[in-house]
C-alpha cells in the first residue's frame, strides 16, 4: 500500500515537472490575437448553427475546434459597470482595468504599454489589421495611449510614432485625417489605398493599407474582405526572423448587435472564420511556434440564441439567407424612399422584401404600421427576422455576459478556463518574456 502511494506521488511530481518543461519550451514564435467586437458566446452560437446547417461538410467555426476554451470577464475597472470597447481593448492589450473611454490609459491618467510593442522590443514584426476605422478603439489600444477613444487625431498621429510594420483598416476616422497620413507617410510608412495592390499587395516597408469593408451581406463580388488585409498582412509578417505578433479584429460584429440585426452579425461572424481559415492555413505550416487567440472585447445586444422545442432550422436558414442588405444600408434606402414620398403601404412593402419576410402575421402587420412612420421600421423587420431564427435581443447595448476565449498552439493552456481579459495581455506577456 505504502509503495503504491509513493508511486502515485512519484507519477503526479513528475507528471507535473513535466509539464512545467514543456510550458517553458512552450514559447510562441508566431502570435496571432483575434478579437471580435461584440461577439457574445451566443453570436457564436448563432453563426455556428447557421455554418453547420448550410455547409455541413465544412467543419464548423474554426476556432470552436479549438482544444483550450475557458470564459472570459470583460468589466471595466468599476466592477459593476459594463465596459465598452476602449476599456475593454486596453485590458486586451495592455493588461490593466480602466475606465470607459480611454485608451492605453488606467483612470489615473497613467500610460500603459501594450503586448504588440513588447513584441516589437523582442524584435519581432508587429501587424495590427481590423474591418474597421484602423484608429478605432480596439486597434487604438495596441498602440496608442490617449485619455479618450474619441480622440482619432491623435492617435492616427501615434500610427506614425509606433513603428509597428503593418496596419490594415478602413480609412482613418476623425476631423484631420489628411494631418495623420502626412505624418504616417513622413514616419517612413507607404499608405497603399487601391484595390488591386491591397490584393496583389507585395512587402514593401512599413505599410498602412487603408480601404473600405462593406458588411459581407453588402459585399459585391469584388469588395475587399479582411481575408483580403489578413493575406497582405501575412505577407509583411512571415518573412521575420524572430517572429509576430498580429492582432485582428472583426470590428463589425458589434455594430449588428447594436442595432439588432442578426443576419448582418452572423455574416460578420463568418467573416471572421474566414479569415481565421487564413490563418489557420499558417499554423497548420507551424504548429509548434504559433499561438492562435480567439476572443471577444464584450457581448452587445443581451442576445439569446434558443434551441427551444419550436426551433425550425429551415425557417432559421432561411430567414438569414432572406435578408437582402445590412440594417446599415436599409436605414440609407428607408430616407430616400420617404423622400420619394413613397405611400406607407409601398414603404412597408420594400422593407419586406428588402428583409426577405413573406410569412406575415395580422399582428406584425398591425406593429408595421404603426411603426411606419419611424425608424424602429427597421427594427420592427429585425425583431422579425430575429423571431424566425429563435432569437431575442434585450438592449441595444453592450452586456455584462462573459465572452469565449479559445486557442491553440505553444502556450495555449495558459487560457483554458475562467479568465478575465487583462489576463490575456499578461500571459501573451509572459510568453514574450
Ligand atoms: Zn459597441
Amino acid at each position: 500500500m505504502k509503495r503504491r502511494k509513493f508511486l502515485q506521488v512519484f507519477l503526479a511530481v513528475a507528471t507535473l515537472l513535466t509539464a512545467q518543461l514543456f510550458a517553458q519550451d512552450a514559447k510562441p514564435k508566431y502570435i496571432f490575437l483575434m478579437i471580435g467586437d461584440g461577439m457574445g458566446v451566443t453570436q457564436i452560437a448563432a453563426a455556428s448553427k447557421y455554418l453547420d446547417l448550410t455547409q455541413p461538410d465544412a467543419g464548423g467555426l474554426l476556432w470552436e475546434k479549438f482544444p483550450v476554451k475557458g470564459l472570459t470577464t470583460t468589466h471595466p475597472a468599476a466592477t459593476d459597470k459594463i465596459t465598452d470597447s476602449a476599456a475593454a481593448a486596453t485590458a486586451i492589450a495592455c493588461g490593466v482595468k480602466t475606465k470607459n473611454g480611454m485608451i492605453g490609459m488606467t483612470a489615473d491618467n497613467t500610460a500603459h504599454r501594450s503586448v504588440a510593442y513588447a513584441a516589437k522590443d523582442k524584435g519581432m514584426k508587429v501587424a495590427i489589421i481590423t474591418s474597421v476605422g484602423i484608429n478605432h478603439a480596439t486597434p487604438a489600444a495596441f498602440y496608442s495611449t490617449r485619455m479618450s477613444r474619441g480622440m482619432y487625431n491623435e492617435i492616427g498621429l501615434d500610427i506614425a510614432s509606433s513603428a509597428f510594420d503593418f496596419f490594415a483598416g478602413e480609412p482613418l476616422l476623425g476631423k484631420k485625417p489628411d494631418e495623420g497620413r502626412a505624418a504616417i507617410k513622413s514616419a517612413g510608412y507607404t499608405i497603399v489605398n487601391d484595390r488591386e495592390k491591397i490584393i496583389n499587395y507585395q512587402p514593401q516597408g512599413k505599410t498602412l493599407i487603408e480601404h473600405p469593408i462593406p458588411y459581407r451581406v453588402d459585399a459585391k463580388e469584388d469588395s475587399l474582405r479582411l481575408t483580403d488585409f489578413m493575406r497582405a498582412g501575412l505577407k509583411s509578417l512571415s518573412d521575420s526572423e524572430k517572429g509576430f505578433f498580429c492582432m485582428v479584429e472583426a470590428g463589425k460584429i458589434d455594430w449588428m448587435g447594436h442595432a439588432n440585426d442578426i443576419a448582418s452579425s452572423i455574416g460578420e461572424v463568418l467573416d471572421l472564420n474566414d479569415t481565421m481559415a487564413v490563418v489557420y492555413d499558417f499554423y497548420k505550416k507551424h504548429p509548434r511556434e504559433t499561438l492562435i487567440v480567439v476572443t471577444g472585447d464584450h457581448e452587445t445586444g443581451g442576445m439569446s440564441f434558443n434551441f427551444t422545442a419550436n426551433f425550425d432550422p429551415k425557417r432559421f436558414v432561411a430567414a438569414v439567407d432572406g435578408q437582402k442588405y445590412s440594417s446599415t444600408v436599409l436605414a440609407g434606402h428607408l430616407k430616400g424612399w420617404r423622400k420619394e414620398k413613397l405611400s406607407n403601404d409601398e414603404i412597408i412593402k420594400r422593407c419586406l422584401d428588402a428583409f426577405g419576410l413573406s410569412d406575415v402575421t395580422p399582428e406584425e402587420q398591425a406593429k408595421l404600421k404603426k411603426n411606419v412612420g419611424e425608424r424602429a421600421l427597421l427594427t420592427v423587420c429585425q425583431n422579425m427576422v430575429a423571431q424566425r431564427c429563435g432569437v431575442t435581443w434585450t438592449s441595444f447595448n453592450h452586456s455584462s455576459a462573459s465572452v469565449k476565449t479559445t486557442a491553440i498552439g505553444p502556450g495555449s493552456e495558459l487560457f483554458a478556463g475562467d479568465t478575465d481579459n487583462t489576463d490575456i495581455a499578461k500571459n501573451i506577456f509572459k510568453l514574450l518574456n
